[in-house]
């Protein structure tokens, strides 16, 4: 008998709901649930094709375990005891803080809870970091620094309500795709669309500002805009002086980023700049919607709080059509950094440095303070730990680095240091590799659980077939568990088993879950936290009379403009910046082996702006060689007319491509600035 599974899309983080066919219990494919949040039975061609994945002949369905250097075919017992007795081998000799865990942004909340303290309580080690800090970091560290509070501000649907749309270093139609249709009602309804971009995606219309920012300069752009509103007398003071602190120290310090200079320095015209600037300024109601292309640079926290600080000069809080929003790439992007595998937090979003939250947690989970590890160090400090001989030992659950990776060569030879790696993956992944032990991983069709749109909604997840391998992510967890010493504290066997125990430790959290109930998620179509006892229904628009700092203010932080840490140079005259491609979701895992989506995209392309490949002397259909600091690869290229001609750009799905890209991080969010990259390109030889 045929029946089908509400459920939400596995790849961005819209999650967008679809419904699965389950015939004799196999995924046979997906149609519209045309009742589901936000996209209301919309799917992009990836989520189209995703249920193609549950059944794939690539999937791992066996554990594999090292066996004179092949990975050879395990029993479970055999796999989990190979897995669990290489972590402790490795702390019984170099300690625990020699083990380390990678998760992910597409691990559903509870997974993610359960990683966390898998680390902190089965191996002991303070080291655990999401690939989330790969994208989100930047945006949630300046939240936090601003607003007390990560989390976009209000929902998607409320788009059409703004005046001004800010859209800052977002690919829309390609890495967010459902959200065009919104796009398309604000345009209708008259809302201007301001879009920053140096690539200039298929998103601008003639209607719209486009400001192609010279890659590497958003804060001046930002700074001579601030600048400019407080000339125009755009600064909504009886907002600001209400309800900010430090309005006057962030204007003062844009004091001499006139729209000349800024001009000069952003590589964008005066006109405009002064016309984007009387626009927002004029704007009652606005949202800046900012992603990848500005926060993956050196200075990523402070490009998102400079936009930030034009939010808040600009009241843009509080109501319906205004609001900042950062837009989360991975399908649980926002719950994958609120419930406890990040290094600097524990569940809850609660502070890992705090002496109550760190109380608080031990006191659930039946420890002593003492006993929990403190801060660790962060995904990509991680991977060159093991260059160095610092880790030894490695969990990766849900994350590729092999192909995301920043200086790609760099971390391959980091993954070959590593001593003992287990790899939890539905697929043979890149990473997997470098394995040790490989555990066959669940599709999202597999599992049950929650996950956080980048709206802040919580929405359900429910299981449409068993596990292929047999035993669910969950399973894999508490076999584990057991194994190192705490089978006590991880006995779960169900995602809503888990979802009660994260939901209860996050009370009185920043990313409060505690008032909501596992079926009235499915019932009302989701719920925005915080959601307490009280307030059940959650909290759709955020700040409406206080801010998540103890004053309830807002911060205003001054930002001095400053650029990448490597500028462009007669050698590398020309900036690489990377982003997606609308047929492939991350490092590739899953969508490359869906035909439909290899077939529209099968290798990366450069994109070069038409006069730059004149110069450069490219010849159409000829291979280009790209040489940045780190590495020379050869791609296939296309002109982009779009592009600015200093900057060329290609998607990062496939292995290779990052290592061009450079590993300096960002110095609070250590994210790495893989959006700017010196680079030289000539046609490539070939024999
Ligand atoms: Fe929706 Fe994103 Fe999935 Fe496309 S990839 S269907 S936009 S959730």
């Amino acid at each position: 008998m045929s029946i089908t599974v509400e459920t939400h899309c596995p790849y961005c983080a819209l999650d967008c709901g679809l419904k699965l066919q389950v015939d004799q219990g196999r995924v046979t494919g997906s149609t519209k649930w045309k009742g589901s949040p936000l996209s209301r039975g919309g799917l992009c061609t990836k989520g189209i094709t995703a249920w193609q994945q549950v059944h794939h002949e690539d999937r791992v369905r066996t554990p594999l375990v090292r066996w004179d250097g092949r990975l050879r075919p395990a029993t479970w017992d055999e796999a989990l005891d190979a897995a669990a007795n290489g972590f402790l081998k490795l702390r019984d000799r170099y300690g625990p803080a020699v083990n380390a865990v990678l998760g992910g942004g597409s691990l559903t909340n509870e997974k993610a809870y359960l990683l966390g303290k898998l680390a902190r309580l089965g191996l002991k080690t303070p080291h655990i970091d999401p690939n989330g800090r790969l994208c989100m970091t930047s945006a949630g560290a300046a939240a936090m620094q601003a607003f007390g509070v990560d989390r976009a501000m209000t929902p998607l649907e409320h788009l059409p309500a703004a005046d001004v749309v800010v859209v800052v270093g977002a690919n829309l139609p390609d890495a967010f795709p459902l959200i065009m249709p919104l796009v398309t009602r604000a345009r209708r309804r008259g809302t201007k669309f301001v879009v920053v971009d140096p690539r200039g995606s298929k998103l601008v219309k003639d209607d719209d500002i486009h400001l192609a920012v010279r890659p590497g300069t958003d804060t001046a752009l930002a700074a001579g805009l601030l600048r400019e509103i407080a000339v125009l007398g755009g600064v909504d003071w009886p907002f600001v002086l209400e309800r900010t602190t430090g309005a006057d120290d962030a204007i003062a310090a844009t004091e001499g980023w006139d729209l000349e200079r800024t001009s000069l320095t952003a590589g964008v015209g005066i006109t405009e700049i002064a016309r984007a600037a009387s626009w927002i300024a004029g704007a009652r109601n606005g949202m800046i919607l900012h992603a990848r292309g500005v926060e993956q640079q050196v200075n990523g926290v402070q490009g998102v709080l400079s936009w930030i600080n034009i939010a808040l000069a600009r009241g843009w809080a509080g109501r319906k059509g205004c609001g900042v929003m950062p837009m989360t790439g991975q399908r649980n992007g926002q719950g994958g950094r609120e419930h406890g595998q990040r290094c600097d937090q524990l569940p809850g979003y609660r502070s890992i440095d705090d002496p109550a939250d760190r109380a608080v947690v031990a006191e659930r989970w039946g420890v002593t303070p003492e006993e929990l590890p403190g801060r660790g160090r962060t995904y990509v400090e991680l991977l060159h730990d093991a260059e160095r001989g610092a880790v030894k030992g490695m969990l990766v659950m849900s994350a590729n680095p092999a192909v995301s990776g920043p200086n790609g060569a760099r971390i391959r030879r980091c993954l070959d240091a590593v001593e003992h790696m287990v790899v939890v993956d539905p697929f043979m992944s890149e990473t997997a590799r470098y394995a040790s032990v490989v555990l066959p991983g669940n599709t999202f069709a597999e599992e049950d659980g929650t996950i956080t749109t980048t709206e802040g909604r919580v929405v359900r997840i429910d299981q449409a077939v068993p596990p292929i391998a047999i035993r669910s992510d969950l399973d894999v967890i508490r076999g584990l568990a057991h194994r190192l010493g705490v089978r006590d504290k991880f006995d779960f066997h169900t995602g809503r088993e888990v979802f009660e125990e994260l939901k209860a430790l996050s009370a009185g959290g920043i990313a409060d879950y505690s008032g909501m109930d596992w079926d009235a998620l499915r019932d009302k179509g989701g719920v925005f936290w915080p959601a307490t006892r009280d307030n059940p229904d959650g909290t759709e628009i955020l700040h409406t009379e206080r801010f998540g700092h103890p004053d309830g203010l807002a911060r205003m932080v001054p930002v001095v403009p400053s650029g990448p840490s490597t500028l462009p140079d007669a050698d590398h005259p020309l900036v690489l910046t990377t982003g997606r491609h609308r047929d492939h979701y991350l490092s590739g895992n899953q969508t490359r082996r869906i035909p439909a989506q290899a077939d529209r995209a099968s290798a990366p392309i450069l994109e070069v702006h038409p006069r730059t490949a004149a110069v450069m002397r490219l010849v159409e259909g000829e291979p280009v060689e790209v040489t940045s600091h780190q590495a020379t690869i050869t791609l296939r290229w296309a002109p982009n007319n779009r592009l600015r001609r200093d900057t060329v750009f290609v998607a990062w799905h496939w292995e290779g491509v990052n290592d061009l890209t450079d590993d300096a991080l960002d110095p609070i969010s250590r994210i790495a600035a893989v959006k700017h990259t010196p680079v030289a390109i000539r046609p490539a030889v070939t024999t």
